[in-house]
């Protein structure tokens, strides 16, 4: 429900209407506009205190609210939201790329990759220390170590860095090398991982679960607003299909979508959607066209030997070529982004 307070409402009415709301068991949050104060209340069925709060001295109208989730979308949040990661700022017109391997397999390789994708125009550095692998014998991550070539790869480049975090346990430890946590496709509905994260102080990306619909996506990031963190950026990473052509069916018509149901960014993981390198740079373009905040790609030295996803990860050249592509396009749509020279390094 959205409590809209009248323009010339006192400050002693606004605190009446809080004060009701919180004796009845609801959740009041202040939700400053341009020209009046509207209240938006949580919890469960609060269509039941509508009328009392209604008639309220200072209440315009009590309306209730269509969607499942509140603080994550538009009607109570009509302005788009900027995520800033470590000083990378992702909503906020220019296209943001994150790039990196898709496991921290040792210091030298994750440093070559993120010298190399930063030359090459990204702005973040991705690679998880944590893997969730379907199988229990597939190369599960280095752990600790790996953050610990994180934190290196950050401190030789500069590229803030974004890593999975696989349970709530792990979260103070992953978020002390992390500029960004990354909630991966088969924990996004774990929601004690999800409400840890949110208390976790750093922005959130979460990745749309396998088979979740946009409303489940959107729920899953309700979750870590509602304990206290607003910096979530949506990643649609393909959703399981009857398809097996690709690794996953990219479902692009979702970056619109979200986009009109939530003010949170969103950006586009070509590389699990379709599980083989060479469809990524067509997929990735097709993001930027349909309107993504940014791109997550896998990139590695040497794909053939990666010990996770080598087949949809791309070479160093690959990934250079692709970033000229996406500088056109996004020139082309007028979108803004960071040119960095080619020689550029740390
Ligand atoms: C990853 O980013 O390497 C990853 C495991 O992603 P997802 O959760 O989308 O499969
Ligand atoms: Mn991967």
């Amino acid at each position: 429900m959205l409590i809209m307070m009248n323009a010339q409402a006192t400050e002693e009415e606004v605190a009446n209407v809080m004060a009701h709301v919180r004796d009845r068991g609801y959740q009041p949050i202040e939700l400053p506009g341009a020209d009046r104060l509207a209240i938006g209340v949580l919890g469960s069925n609060p269509s039941t205190i509508r009328d009392a709060v209604a008639a309220l001295p200072g209440v315009v109208a009590a309306i209730p609210v269509s969607k499942p989730y509140k603080l994550v979308g538009r009607e109570w949040h009509p302005q788009s939201s900027v995520v800033d990661v470590a000083g990378v700022r992702i909503g906020a017109g220019e296209l943001v790329v994150a790039a990196g391997p898709c496991a921290v397999e040792s210091e030298r390789q994750l440093v070559d990759t993120a010298e190399h994708v930063k030359a090459a125009g990204a702005q973040l550095l991705r690679g998880g220390a944590y893997k969730p692998r379907s199988s229990p014998y597939s190369f599960r991550g280095l752990g600790a170590p790996g953050l610990e070539h994180l934190r290196r790869a950050r401190e030789m480049t500069g590229l803030p860095v974004v890593t999975e975090v696989l349970t709530p346990a792990d979260v103070a430890a992953v978020a002390g090398a992390a500029d960004m946590l990354q909630v991966g496709t088969r924990n996004a509905q774990n929601f004690s991982l999800l409400e840890a994260v949110g208390e976790s102080g750093k922005p959130v990306l979460l990745k749309r679960g396998l088979s979740n619909t946009v409303e489940e996506w959107l729920l899953s990031a309700e979750y870590v607003l509602a304990h206290g963190n607003p910096d979530v950026v949506l990643c649609e990473r393909g959703i399981r299909t009857f398809e097996t052509a690709t690794r996953n069916t990219l479902d692009l018509a979702a970056v619109p979508v979200a986009k009109e149901l939530s003010h949170l960014p969103v950006i586009v993981d070509p590389s699990h959607a379709t599980g083989h390198r060479h469809l990524v740079p067509s997929m990735a373009l097709a993001a930027v066209a349909a309107g993504a905040d940014g791109l997550l790609i896998e990139v590695h030295p040497t794909p053939d030997e990666a010990l996770s996803d080598g087949p949809q990860s791309l070479t160093f050249e690959q990934f250079s070529s692709l970033m000229d592509d996406v500088r056109r396009l996004s020139a082309a749509l007028r979108h803004q982004i960071v040119v960095v020279p080619s020689h550029a390094s740390r």
